[in-house]
């Protein structure tokens, strides 16, 4: 991606002196819902007012959303309240009647950002046009099928990019809807600074109650806008309902959030300092977490070892582990000083888990 410091000049232009906003519900679901939202969000720091109209859904069976109709609620949306509009594209005839709409903002959602045929058909679609286009990642944690995603578009001669952090699937359960993974998020910033970067707190959570602390760390982590969904009744919302916030819960956010100082001219050490924390406590907690599925495992060994009989230390297997550490340490400029106390701390707790298991 050349010149990729026009990529964000749509949202340099936007003159904001806060980061950008985009709220409204997960999908539209009538006319009066999608006016009566747009309406309590009119004046507030919501620049775009998104609505899904074809709603990709896991399973069949769902509310798979209205359909064309409701491009025509986002025009009367931007005709009654002056908000710009967005929606989910995911094949050509939809960028299409998206554009017949006079639609501001497309984005292209996980489950299509994983397909680069859809995302090719999509980007040839787009062709030519000044539309903003945002990339929601893969639903995997792959930054390079992200990054092609946005290198078709780029391509395609699409100048106003950004891409969407909404979370990653995994197998395990999280507290998460979708695993934020912030560390490829940030590769990616570090990789693309002038790349705008949103976060999506509604499906990283997929529970309202977790939403403000996500807006925060993506504040913290220096991104340049939030899509958060709202509904004035979320509820009952049609899709979506658990992690939907209301118009005025979202206003409120937006002045209890902190905004970092962005540009390092006029950053303080205090607020790069923050910003540094903040990556800090992601890998913190990070480590923690794989320190606790490390744990988990050692747990499993001990049921087995139980079964069968065998002792809990096994000095060779350890040596062994012990000796590669320090090699892989090294490639990550650790010392072996380091390596080995670590390991030691590790392997103490790891026997005293399956101590107990074998106790218990
Ligand atoms: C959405 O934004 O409503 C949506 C379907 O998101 P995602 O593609 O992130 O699942
Ligand atoms: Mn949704």
């Amino acid at each position: 991606m050349e010149n990729s410091k026009q990529l964000r000049t749509w949202l340099d232009d936007l003159k904001l002196d806060h980061p950008l906003v985009i709220a409204g519900p997960c999908s539209a679901e009538t006319e009066e819902q999608v006016l009566k939202i747009a309406h309590e969000l009119k004046d507030s720091d919501v620049s775009y007012y998104r609505a899904g109209i074809w709603k990709p859904r896991t399973r069949p069976g769902n509310f798979e959303g209205v359909g064309a109709l409701g491009l025509k609620w986002l025009q009367k949306v931007k005709a009654e309240t002056g908000l710009k509009t967005a929606t989910e594209v995911a094949n050509r005839a939809h960028v299409e009647l998206a554009l017949e709409h006079d639609i501001d903002l497309l984005w292209i959602g996980a489950r299509s950002t994983v397909s680069p045929f859809i995302v090719q058909e999509i980007a040839d679609a787009l062709e030519g046009t000044d539309k903003i286009v945002l990339i929601k990642n893969p639903v995997n944690p792959d930054l390079a099928l992200w990054l092609g995603a946005v290198e078709r578009l780029a391509s395609a001669n699409i100048k106003k990019l950004g891409v969407i952090h909404r979370g990653f699937s995994t197998y395990e359960k999280s507290k998460y809807r979708n695993n934020p993974e912030w560390q490829l998020a940030i590769e990616l910033q570090t990789k693309f600074p002038d790349l705008p970067l949103i976060n999506d707190p509604s499906h990283i959570t997929g529970r309202r109650d977790m939403v403000f602390d996500v807006c925060q760390t993506a504040l913290d982590l220096n991104f340049d806008g939030l899509m958060i969904e709202t509904h004035f009744d979320p509820d009952n919302a049609w899709s979506d309902a658990a992690q939907q916030i209301t118009p005025s819960t979202l206003i409120q956010y937006t002045k209890d959030l902190k905004i970092r100082n962005e540009s390092i001219t006029e950053a303080d050490y205090n607020s790069e300092l923050q910003k540094l924390r903040a990556q800090i406590d992601v890998a913190d907690n990070q480590l923690l977490e794989t320190l606790g599925k490390r744990m988990k495992v050692a747990e499993a060994i001990g049921a087995l070892k139980k079964e069968k009989n065998v002792a809990v230390l096994q000095s060779k297997r350890w040596n062994e582990i012990l000796g590669k550490m320090v090699l892989d340490g090294e490639q990550h400029s650790l010392s072996e000083e380091f390596i080995l106390k670590l390991f030691k701390a590790i392997h103490q707790e790891s026997i005293n888990h399956q101590k107990q298991i074998l106790k218990g």
